[in-house]
């Protein structure tokens, strides 16, 4: 008998899955399958927090759907380039009539579907992309000229014309279950290659849709009507956490969209919402302009700034050992949990990209490397915006001094103390900047914020690019 194959992909969910759905509208059997690539994950920097989440995100997903009489076919290739051929194989053997998955928008992803896609025209097999990471199809959205949008807030209102009140959210049904015929190449959860566990990783980012939806349900009853006010504090937990859930797709940004529509309306649902384009914006950029996929500025005359290569300032950026509080404190939130606050990796990215001057790529790389919600867009869009040498990217002018930052939004210094324990017992004044206001046991700080702003309007203006 044939039957319909989902590929699960970053869409680490059964509910309002789209291609899943659609597998079972087909009326065939449903058989879900899931490909690990480790080589590409390599390549692709993808952190061993972000792997292990999704390797426990995959044994729920496996649990869920066996519910549902849906069985999980697991297989690992090295990287995207051999997928193909595993189609070759498993499309004949399973009797695959049609295959569903949900697009997804940067190179290397959108390379690889086409491959499978060319293969599944030669087979016969009915292939099918579903509109998932973001709310409106890429391709829909454009301005007057029927061109990209290029700067975030006219994308934002064109994007809030076209969407309904209410968004349409899919269910999936229990189906007979089916049995998968004994292959080869198939493998269990636990055989596939991720990453090393680690209890405190499960501990702070516990896996499942139902975590996942519990902590969006939370987050629009306590926290979203003082989002606005409260989102720029990073002492305070004024945000969702739910990155890693959307970048996984153990959440979908729609199930996102509408929690937030049926709060109240009003500042704060307004602010988180435009936070969840800025999500689908940057996908948005890397599937319109794709050289941004080949680590190239999405900006053509930032070409020649003279981006530093310092390996050891850069080991001091990377470890929190600038003698900036509030950067470091900031780093060590990023290396004990794989998370970092928005506003402290504006700021950190800025120290990095303008202070030192080191090459924006550098950091977006370590971002990677450690992030539990590393994601190719939002990250290259971070850094770029940091960099200036993004789409609708900061002035390189606008330079965030990180002290003040630091004075603005961690005034009490309650943030810094929390991940440097060593200045618990400074006073709030000094507690920003002690290497600056009077000595204590803290490194220096590595750079005199003054000369380093200097450098790098020098080096922008000489490289004469446009803000
Ligand atoms: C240098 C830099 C690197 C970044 N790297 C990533 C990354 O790898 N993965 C990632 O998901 N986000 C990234 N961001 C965006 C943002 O910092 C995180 O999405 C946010 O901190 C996640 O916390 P939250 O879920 O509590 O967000 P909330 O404030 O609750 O926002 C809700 C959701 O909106 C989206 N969002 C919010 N802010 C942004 C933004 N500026 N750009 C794109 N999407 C946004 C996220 O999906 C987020 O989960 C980066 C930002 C910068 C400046």
């Amino acid at each position: 008998m044939s039957v319909a194959l989902h590929w699960f992909r970053t869409d680490l969910r059964v509910a309002d899955n789209p291609g899943l759905s659609a597998a079972q509208s087909s009326g065939l059997p449903v058989v879900g399958l899931y490909i690990a690539t480790p080589g590409q994950w390599q390549a692709h920097d993808d952190a061993p927090i972000k792997l292990d989440f999704w390797r426990r995100n995959l044994l729920a997903l496996e649990a869920a759907l066996q519910q549902h009489g849906i069985p999980l076919l697991c297989i690992q290739v090295n990287s995207y380039r051999d997928i193909p051929a595993r189609f070759e194989q498993l499309l004949p053997l399973l009797k695959v009539a049609q295959l569903h998955c949900n697009a997804e928008y940067p190179l290397n992803e959108r390379r690889r579907d086409e491959a499978v896609a060319a293969v599944c025209g030669r087979l016969g097999v009915h292939m099918q992309q579903h509109l998932d990471q973001v709310l409106i199809e890429p391709a829909r959205l454009l301005n007057k000229s029927a061109l990209p949008f290029k700067v975030f807030t006219p994308y934002a209102r064109a994007a809030r014309e076209m969407l309904p009140p209410a968004l349409w959210l899919q269910k999936i049904a229990v189906q007979t279950t089916v049995q998968l015929p004994v292959l080869p190449l198939a493998k269990q959860v636990s055989e596939l290659t991720f990453a090393s566990s680690n209890a405190a990783w499960t501990a702070l980012w516990p896996a499942g849709e139902q975590h996942a939806q519990q902590r969006l349900t939370t987050f629009c009853q306590q926290r979203i009507a003082d989002y606005k006010l409260q989102r720029d504090f990073p002492a305070i937990e004024g945000t969702s956490t739910i990155s890693a859930y959307l970048a996984a797709g153990v959440v979908s940004v729609r199930q996102c969209w509408q929690a937030a529509q049926q709060w109240q309306d009003g500042a704060g649902v307004f602010t988180w919402q435009n936070e969840l384009l800025w999500h689908d914006f940057y996908k948005y950029i890397a599937w319109h302009f794709p050289h941004i996929c080949l680590h190239k500025p999405w900006k053509s005359d930032v070409g020649h700034v003279p981006w530093r290569h310092d390996q050891n300032e850069f080991q001091h950026w990377c470890e929190g050992r600038t003698g900036i509080p509030l950067i470091d404190a900031a780093m060590q939130q990023l290396l004990q949990t794989g998370w970092m606050h928005n506003r402290l990796r504006m700021i950190v990215a800025m120290f990095l990209t303008k202070h030192l001057l080191i090459d924006w790529r550098w950091g977006e790389r370590w971002f990677m490397q450690h992030l539990v919600d590393g994601d190719f867009a939002a990250n290259n869009g971070g850094w770029q915006w940091s960099a200036s040498t993004g789409t609708d990217a900061v002035p390189y002018f606008r330079i965030f001094n990180p002290v003040t930052q630091s004075q603005r939004f961690d005034e009490e210094g309650a943030f810094i103390r929390r991940y440097l324990p060593q200045l618990a017992d400074l006073d709030n004044a000094t507690v920003h900047a002690p290497g600056l206001l009077r000595p204590v046991s803290y490194v220096p700080p590595m750079i005199d914020l003054a000369f380093g702003r200097e450098r790098a309007l020098l080096a922008f203006k000489r490289a004469n690019v446009f803000a």
